[in-house]
């Protein structure tokens, strides 16, 4: 879970104890990073993901050269880059403000990092064609930024960056200017043209949608710290606290407290208006924890309730039941999002996804079977997650 990686490991950056200490106009401490420990590997898409102000920006200016650490270090093809310059690291920047010159042409704009190192004239011509290639915005060349749309003027951009040759691209949200189609169409563009290109990527962005889909790997950061770091879906399936159990998914998990309490047949989740028998690897998780957990919150993603007139009896068991009162009803096209209360004291809400089929209305009644094989529990005081 860690983001050490194992010594066969091709490596291309490291980040290592890495802390960043921002001192505000009272003198007042900021910890912006704390103590960041991460190693990239060759040819991934990292993304750093969280909260605002939760020290994603100042991760990637750190590896820029953009900002000093306040204690640790930056390597790159394992040389030890923290005193070295922006321009002596071999990295190339992509910014949400794309920063194009607008009286220069889309190739002058792709040219101008090589003209500015003096390449000649043929290497730039070569570099800037096959770039272009790439993106397939050769027909734009001759245009100057302003008689292109956002999404273009993204591609030049990053068309800037890849003439370079750099080692590794650093992207901070660089979507995060266009509109919502735009965006999600960018980003499957991303992902086709880092598997073209095979760079290494670290990328920031503030929306856990962009970092599952875009990355070999996510970081999710909160209040400076490393929160988990690993594959999308490996996070998803097993956030390592409540914080990112919360983060990661949209709509959001359900978080719901319970009592866990021994029972005829084993122990039982008992909430407020529910009781989920747990099996027996959760059982055994419970059994494992150091620490006392008679009072735990439970967590349920959306998902992983179905509306029972769907399933057949086979499909659930008595103990994994929970009746709610429809508040409610949003219509996703795939799927509908519900807004549920708890029917007696009509203090807890909580969130399915159901089918699309399912008729119901704003004051109903409605029998969910929770998947009991995904429910995790969070130990109240430290976050943490015992499943
Ligand atoms: P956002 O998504 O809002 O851009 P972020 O996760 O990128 O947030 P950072 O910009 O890295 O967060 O900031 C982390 C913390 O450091 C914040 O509390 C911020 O206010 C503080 N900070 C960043 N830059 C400076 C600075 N130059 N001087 C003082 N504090 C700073």
């Amino acid at each position: 879970r860690g983001g050490i990686a194992s010594e066969d490991e091709d490596i291309n950056v490291q980040i290592e104890e890495v802390t960043k200490v921002f001192e505000d106009e009272g003198g007042e401490e900021i910890v912006a990073v704390d103590d960041l420990n991460i190693d990239i590997r060759r040819g991934e898409f990292l993304v750093f993901v969280g909260p605002s102000g939760c020290g994603k920006t100042t991760s990637l200016r750190m590896i820029a050269g953009l900002e000093t650490p306040t204690e640790g270090r930056i390597r790159i093809e394992d040389e030890d880059v923290t005193g070295y310059d922006p321009r002596e690291r071999g990295i190339a920047m992509v910014f949400q403000n794309y920063a194009l010159y607008p009286h220069m042409t889309v190739k002058g704009n792709m040219s101008f990092p090589l003209r500015i190192r003096n390449y000649p004239e043929d290497e730039i011509d070569s570099r800037v064609n096959e770039a272009a290639d790439l993106l397939e915005i050769d027909d734009l060349l001759g245009r100057k930024p302003s008689q292109l749309s956002g999404g273009q003027q993204q591609r030049v951009a990053l068309g800037r960056a890849i003439v370079r040759e750099p080692s590794v691209f650093l992207m901070d949200e660089p979507l995060s200017n266009l509109d919502a189609k735009l965006r999600v169409q960018m980003r499957t563009e991303l992902n086709e043209i880092h598997q073209r290109v095979g760079k290494t990527t670290i990328y920031v962005t503030h929306d856990q949608a962009e970092a599952m889909t875009l990355g070999d790997r996510v970081v999710v950061l909160n209040n400076g710290r490393l929160q988990q770091i690993g594959p999308p879906q490996y996070l998803y399936d097993n956030p390592v606290n409540r914080f990112v159990a919360g983060f990661i998914g949209e709509p959001p998990m359900n978080f719901l407290p319970v009592e866990i309490r021994e029972t005829s047949d084993g122990y039982a989740a008992v909430g407020e208006f529910f009781e989920f028998e747990l099996p027996a690897d959760i059982v055994q998780d419970i059994g494992e924890w150091d620490r006392s957990l008679d009072h735990v919150t439970m967590g349920i993603r959306p998902e992983d309730l179905h509306d029972l007139s769907i399933l057949d009896d086979d499909e659930y068991t008595e103990n994994s039941v929970v009746e709610a009162t429809v508040t409610v009803v949003e219509p996703m096209g795939s799927d509908k999002f519900l807004t549920l209360m708890s029917p007696t004291e009509e203090t807890t809400e909580f969130g399915a996804r159901v089918s699309p089929e399912i008729d119901v209305e704003p004051g109903d009644s409605i029998a969910l079977s929770a998947n009991l094989g995904k429910i995790h529990l969070f130990d109240d005081e430290t976050g943490k997650n015992i499943t």
